[in-house]
């Protein structure tokens, strides 16, 4: 059984064509700069481990919806002969709002709320709604599409953790409250991190950090999300690759004042222009930040200081709020393969007992999973790959099974 795996972005469009008889993935790629003139697609098969790189005008993620469509139906590679050899198709969506709490089979009214959302979240919420209907286009209406949420994760959480400290009107009137993120990666690593253990997610607290180009921290207590570090978008929280993550807000309205800027302009900095990046004044990707602070930059060790403080703020933050720890996780790019990080924050925690190996946190790099805690540490400390896209194709599995059962 074959399932397609899309994950729509605002200008990307990432893919994963999946063998679920043993998870394994075929070819996977991700179209990059979508709507503009620097455009290009990236791919690899199981075959040939070797990235292939092409550039390629595509103007609108019709474009890439279409030129994935031929990768995968292409004949030499012999994947797929014709569009029913696709089981399902299932689909990233940002943002699932107060409607979603579990990974649902699409259907019209589905559709509608996705549509809903898109106030919350523009870019992403509406690439994939056009990715879904391109899907319809080309698969037919047929197909079982499965929309699996980021924000489903935190469905659960209490409202103490999701409520701002503003007017409950506006909690009312606009939903505005904490939805969090990334939320199928923390519940792929802290599943991930349980079997690791040998133990029942049931009885485990735990806090995973997914720290990449975006970064979320969150407290998962008896499987379940009970706070998170980002919000109503995904830009508090953490100083990230370009987000500047929590903000006195005040600062928001003083710059726009003294700037004379629009909202959606100081949105853009915040968002685009802020982080790492803003920090440095080098670049949003830690290895360039590495690579400065290496040659003395003072500002990207100022950058790199920030991220590790405000991380184990968090840590210490969630520890209390669940009042104890058992587990801790690294994940994403920066958490599984940048293990100076690691290092920092979990050396500032040694007053929790945290204790790490420092040669086996250094061997954790580029996909290896693994602990990295010692014997005597109190708290367990893993380094795990996450794999938001397997947990979507198994998700997707899983609502394919509901509908044959009712068949
Ligand atoms: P992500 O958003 O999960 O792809 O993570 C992007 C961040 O991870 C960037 O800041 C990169 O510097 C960092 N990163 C990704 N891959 C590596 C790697 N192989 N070695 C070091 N850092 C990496």
């Amino acid at each position: 059984m074959k399932v397609l795996l899309l994950n729509a972005g605002s200008s990307s469009l990432k893919f994963e064509l999946m063998e679920m008889k043993n998870e394994k993935v075929l070819i996977k790629g991700v179209c990059e700069k979508i709507g503009s003139e620097q455009s290009f697609v990236k791919w690899q098969t199981c075959e040939d481990n070797n990235v292939k790189e092409k550039d390629i005008e595509l103007k609108s993620h019709r474009d890439a919806f279409y030129f994935i469509k031929n990768l995968i139906f292409d004949e030499a590679l012999g994947y797929l002969k014709n569009p029913g050899d696709i089981s399902a198709i299932g689909h990233r969506v940002v943002h699932g709002g107060k409607y979603f709490k579990s990974a649902q089979p699409i259907d019209d009214e589905v559709l509608r709320d996705i549509q809903e959302l898109t106030e919350l979240a523009p870019l992403h919420n509406q690439a994939s709604l056009d990715v879904i209907f391109l899907c319809c286009e080309f698969f037919g209406r047929g197909i079982l599409q499965v929309a699996v949420f980021d924000t489903s994760f935190y469905f659960n959480m209490p409202p103490k953790s999701y409520m701002y400290g503003i007017p409950y009107k506006y909690y009312e009137k606009y939903g505005i409250r904490k939805y969090g993120f990334h939320g199928t990666s923390h519940n792929f690593v802290s599943q991930e991190c349980a079997k690791m253990l040998n133990r029942n997610l049931q009885d485990l607290k735990i806090i995973s950090c997914h720290l990449g180009n975006g970064c979320s921290i969150t407290a998962i207590d008896k499987g379940k999300a009970i706070d998170t570090s980002m919000g109503f978008t995904p830009l508090d929280g953490i100083i990230m690759g370009t987000r500047c993550g929590s903000l006195d807000s005040s600062v928001v309205t003083f710059i726009e004042e003294k700037e004379s800027l629009l909202p959606k302009e100081v949105n853009e900095i915040l968002n685009r222009e802020s982080g790492l990046l803003g920090i440095s004044g080098i670049s949003n990707d830690d290895r360039e930040i590495i690579k400065a602070i290496e040659k003395g930059n003072k500002r990207a060790i100022l950058a790199h200081e920030m991220m590790d403080y405000q991380i184990i703020k968090y840590i210490g933050a969630y520890s209390a709020a669940m009042n104890g720890l058992d587990a801790l996780i690294f994940t994403a790019g920066i958490g599984e393969n940048q293990w100076v990080h690691r290092e920092t924050v979990c050396e500032n925690l040694s007053f929790m007992g945290i204790r790490i190996d420092k040669g086996v946190n250094k061997e954790k790099i580029l996909g290896k999973t693994g602990e990295i805690s010692d014997k005597e540490s109190k708290i367990r400390v893993f380094v795990i790959a996450t794999n938001e896209e397997l947990m979507i194709a198994r998700e997707t599995v899983k609502c394919l099974r509901i509908k044959e059962q009712g068949e």
